[in-house]
């Protein structure tokens, strides 16, 4: 009998693995800080890839032949949309990929800089609850059965989106008015900038694929004379030596690292969304309080 007992457990074992590999959604997500609200909106019943992971840069990724294949057995792809990921239409041709695509800024109207949309858009929370509506459907929309374990985790999630975005409102309320400005690398705060009221001036544009000339960093140092900008920040896509620079002369203090179009790791400062808005408001209060 023994056999036999070990015969059922055996295909109790195997129903039970194919049982919970069907119920999970293969989602690929564009980048970190997509895959961080797929998976809160998603929980244990989706399994989420980032095409480009902690500390990468979107803006000038090169898709890797092991993405191909990722995104060919996705069942649902998430992206920001505004232009940010330009390499993904030949990935889709390449994977061959038919897949519902489901974009996260769908709703938002964009920010414009230089003609271009800035496509930053999750720096304001009010645009990230927009971005878990837009997962939440389109998670609905290629696994209805789970309808309502979408509902309730983007129900959850969007209850800690509202109370993080009061938590950056006062933190913002209770700096010294003159003092609201900074400078930071690539212009990847215009929609943070518009939502909390720190003004942010960037020597590189809304994209990292262009370096900004010797006067474009001349006239930033004269801005931060003029301006008395108290700080600048680092980023973790971005080269540091521009930055430092620029502190040393100007005299303003590097306020320390912003995260801006990136998660960290596990272990770093900023991995998941919410550790990274939350880090970026305390390092923006910690340089800009007197
Ligand atoms: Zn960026």
């Amino acid at each position: 009998m023994k056999w036999l007992l070990g015969l059922i457990c055996l295909s109790l074992a195997m129903a039970g693995g194919t049982a919970r590999a069907a119920e999970r959604v293969n989602v690929v997500a564009s980048f970190s800080i997509l895959a961080d609200m797929v998976r809160n909106v998603g929980g244990n019943s989706v399994d989420v890839v980032a095409l480009v992971g902690p500390d990468g840069d979107a803006h000038v990724y090169a898709p890797t032949p092991a993405d191909v294949r990722k995104v060919a057995a996705a069942r649902l792809l998430l992206v920001n949309g505004f232009g940010f990921e330009g390499w993904m239409p030949r990935l889709l041709q390449a994977s061959g990929s038919k897949a519902p695509i489901a974009v996260a800024t769908k709703g938002i109207t964009p920010l414009k800089l230089g003609g271009e949309a800035d496509p930053h858009a999750w720096q304001s929370v009010a645009n990230a609850k927009i971005y878990v509506g837009n997962i939440r459907d389109g998670l609905i929309a290629v696994a209805p059965d789970q309808a309502d374990a979408f509902k309730a985790g983007a129900e959850a999630y969007l209850a800690k989106l509202d109370a993080l975005d009061r938590e950056v409102r006062d933190a913002v309320a209770k700096l010294p008015e003159d003092r609201r400005k900074v400078i930071s690398t690539h212009g990847a705060f215009g929609y943070f900038a518009a939502a909390y009221g720190i003004q942010f001036i960037a020597p590189i544009g809304v994209s990292t694929d262009s370096e900004p000339s010797a006067r474009d960093i001349a006239d930033i140092i004269s801005q931060i004379k003029a301006a008395k900008i108290p700080a600048v920040f680092l980023e973790n896509i971005s080269d540091p030596r521009l930055i430092e620079r620029i502190a040393a002369e100007t005299g303003a203090k590097v306020g320390g690292t912003l995260y801006s179009d990136s998660l960290t790791g596990e272990k770093g400062d900023a991995p998941t969304y919410i550790d990274m808005v939350r880090h970026n408001i305390k390092a923006l209060t910690g340089a800009l309080a007197e």
